[in-house]
């Protein structure tokens, strides 16, 4: 058989393999990568926004030509507590991803080209072209498994320009002063510039159905609330995240049958905000890093760093059930609030996935507004597909 024509291919152009592209361009220029993407441009359609503190200084320099936005501080809102957080928050475009991406790739990126199979080391196009190479990434989204069981995280985004400037200086992360009756709802609100707002309308809810144009009648009432005049619709994004409940990851890993993945393919994302921006550039840094990047040993880097992020969520997958499966939906606002009132440093941790054994005790301390017992039995409730309730 002939040698592979490429080092390394990348199915999916989104957010996960573009950056691994982009990390073993500055890292290993000489490495021959392809990255194939079945639409018009890599990146799709999202503004990924994190915090300061998900990323360490290194990668913050790294990931800086891709950022689009940057605030101080944010806010959050809920019936009974108006909080503002400090701390940077950022966010990185599609627009500006494919921007850069297809700059500094060139020909090293396919775009509108569709991948209709594929192994550790070959790819077969849609037109039946086979492509050979010393190893193959999937990165192609998320695809649900029997291994791991979720709940969604489901919102509709509008990005309006306004007929007035809005007055907003920092986003606002969650105003749960909105109605709350068919499970944990809040509006996202992020300035994107002084006449320019990023609005979503998000669910926790347990399967993904979103009434999208309820939500786009909510965005309208939510800014009418607060005298933000819209003028023009300039994009709008929709997300069904999962959020992680439990499951087995060791037979999740099984059932990849040696083949490398990257991002949501392979469960890379905070179980329970749904966000992967951060293991995704953890998982660019470690893979440029790598002294061997053959099919067989990717394999085993990639199932060692997931398996080690999965042990680490296993807490926030118990908040998860505590948020989805006790007490009444409507009521699941109050375990959020609460959240929100603890500590600055505790909340920056949570969301960089780096919670003490303390900041543990500190969250399930005091009287929860749903009982960690309640949540538990629920936990067991929701598990018909695995013979025994297990999360391992
Ligand atoms: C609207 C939205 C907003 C989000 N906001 C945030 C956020 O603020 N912060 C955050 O951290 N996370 C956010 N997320 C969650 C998560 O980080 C993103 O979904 C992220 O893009 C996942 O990265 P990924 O690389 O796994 O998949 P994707 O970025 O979805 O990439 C998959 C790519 O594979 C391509 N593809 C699929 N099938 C094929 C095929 N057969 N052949 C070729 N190409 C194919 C797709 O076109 C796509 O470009 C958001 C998600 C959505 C949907």
């Amino acid at each position: 058989m002939s040698a592979p024509r490429w080092d390394l291919i990348l199915v999916g152009g989104g957010l996960a393999n573009g950056l691994i592209a982009w990390r073993l361009r500055q890292q290993q220029p000489g490495l021959c990568v392809l990255l194939l993407e079945s639409d018009a441009e890599p990146g799709g359609n999202h503004t990924w926004s994190f915090h300061q503190r998900d990323l360490l200084p290194g990668q913050h320099r790294w990931i800086a030509p891709l950022v689009a936005h940057r605030w101080a501080g944010y806010d959050v809102r809920f019936p009974a507590l108006n909080r503002t957080l400090a701390g940077e928050y950022i966010s990185v475009t599609s627009e500006r991803f494919a921007s850069v991406l297809s700059q500094a790739l060139g020909d090293s990126l396919w775009s509108g080209t569709r991948v209709a199979s594929l192994t550790p080391e070959t790819v077969t196009l849609e037109d039946g072209q086979t492509l050979n190479a010393a190893a193959v990434i999937d990165g192609r989204g998320y695809r649900p498994s029997p291994h791991l069981i979720t709940g969604c995280q489901a919102f509709l985004g509008q990005q309006w320009s306004l007929s007035q400037p809005h007055g907003l200086t920092r986003p606002i992360l969650m105003d749960a002063t909105v109605d709350q009756s068919a499970g944990y709802r809040f509006v996202y609100t992020l300035p994107l510039s002084d006449r320019q707002l990023l609005i979503e309308d998000t669910h926790y809810i347990d399967r993904a159905t979103l009434d999208v144009d309820l939500a786009r009648q909510q965005i309208r009432q939510y800014a009418d609330r607060h005298g933000w005049l819209l003028d023009r619709l300039e994009r709008e994004e929709q997300g069904n995240l999962p959020i992680a409940l439990s499951g087995d990851a060791r037979a999740f890993w099984r059932a990849q049958a040696g083949q490398p993945g990257s991002g949501l393919r392979v469960g890379l994302f905070h179980a329970t905000t749904g966000y992967s921006l951060p293991q995704a550039v953890a998982l660019a840094d470690l893979i440029a890093a790598a002294p061997d990047l053959n099919a067989a040993a990717l394999f085993r880097l990639i199932q060692d760093y997931a398996l080690a992020q999965w042990r680490h969520q296993r807490f926030f997958r118990l908040l998860n059930r505590m948020l989805f499966l006790a007490g009444p939906p409507q009521g699941r606002w109050q375990v959020m609030q609460r959240f929100y009132q603890l500590n600055h440093g505790l909340i920056a941790r949570f969301y960089a996935g780096q919670l003490t054994l303390q900041d543990r005790v500190r969250i399930l301390a005091g009287k929860p507004p749903v009982p960690v017992g309640e949540a538990l039995r629920a936990a067991l409730k929701f598990s018909p597909r695995l013979r025994a309730f297990h999360d391992e």
